[in-house]
């Protein structure tokens, strides 16, 4: 910490008090897991922060049958714990379940997870994708719903004021699946990660994490799955697919190169149609 930098921190128990606080300039401070490693990526902690972890609305997970809520300041270990078992989010518990380690996994959030900005690996982004999230966020002009990846090309603009405070669901999933590649000289971090589901009408959904700046949909694949039968879902096939419609651009980091990133997709992929295979919800197809 700089000498003679006065911090200030707020623990704010309403949206209202934490947007007052952002109107004052202080930056959200969810869980810290991300922020707390700012100096060491060049960046200077915020002077001022306004913490959520008090606003109750924000701390549950409401499960519906026929949808799901998730408060920005839940935590992974406790997103796990709301939907295990719950059919069609079997991809989004393994990433909430799977990411980091858990001392971390008991105070990261939700929030966190999806607004650390510049985060190519997180694993909540893609696994959210595939369930086509929408995203809340409360701004100085009020509220506003966003889909994921409309939320995640843009985040960097909006976040300059806004709160994300939920993150809606559909429960119409009937299978998914979230896998991830780490290595060792990796650190904590995927270098690749693949979230499959497959929906009511059985077509499947695919996203891809960690291998290009922002996790995205791989159109391409699924177009390529919908337009076979049905038996398209088997692993071999879907990696054969994988292989030829790979349109990603590899990002090279300290702990891989994006050529590398970008070919261990076609044998993720096929990890992952095994995992969603093996799943109750697609056992009849
Ligand atoms: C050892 C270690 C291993 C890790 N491994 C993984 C991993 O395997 N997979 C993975 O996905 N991540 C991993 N992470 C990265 C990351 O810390 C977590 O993903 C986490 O979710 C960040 O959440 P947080 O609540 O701690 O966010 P914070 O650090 O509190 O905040 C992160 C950023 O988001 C902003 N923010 C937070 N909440 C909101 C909100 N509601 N509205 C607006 N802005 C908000 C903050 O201002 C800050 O800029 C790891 C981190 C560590 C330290």
């Amino acid at each position: 910490m700089a000498p003679g930098v006065e911090r200030s921190f707020t623990a704010a128990s309403t949206i209202e008090e934490a947007l007052a606080a952002r109107r004052q300039g202080a930056s959200v401070l969810a869980g810290g897991t991300w922020m707390m490693r700012d100096p060491r990526r060049g960046v200077d902690l915020p002077e001022a922060v306004v913490a959520l972890h008090r606003i109750p609305a924000l701390s549950k997970v409401e499960v519906e049958p026929d949808h799901v809520v998730i408060g920005a300041a839940v935590t992974h270990a406790a997103l796990g714990r709301a939907l295990r078992g719950s059919a069609g989010f079997e991809g989004l518990v393994a990433a909430a379940e799977g990411a980091a380690n858990p001392g971390i996994r008991r105070v990261a959030t939700v929030g966190g997870n999806l607004c650390a900005l510049d985060f190519a690996a997180a694993d909540l982004a893609p696994a959210l994708l595939v369930c086509e999230a929408t995203v809340e966020l409360q701004t100085f002009e009020g509220p506003r719903l966003l889909g994921i990846s409309d939320f995640l090309k843009d985040r960097h603009a909006l976040l300059t004021e806004a709160i994300v405070t939920r993150i809606h669901l559909r429960r119409d999933l009937i299978a998914s699946a979230h896998i991830r590649l780490p290595l060792r000289q990796a650190g904590d971090y995927p270098v690749a990660i693949v979230s499959l589901a497959v929906d009511r009408n059985k077509r499947c959904r695919i996203a891809v994490g960690s291998v290009e700046p922002v996790a995205r949909r791989w159109t391409a694949l699924e177009q390529a799955m919908a337009a076979g039968p049905a038996s398209a879902l088997d692993p071999q096939r879907v990696a054969e697919l994988a292989l030829e419609h790979n349109d990603f651009q590899g990002r090279d980091g300290k702990e891989a190169d994006g050529w590398y990133r970008r070919q261990v997709l076609p044998p993720l992929v096929k990890r992952g149609v095994a995992a969603l295979l093996s799943t109750e919800g697609v056992a009849w197809l």
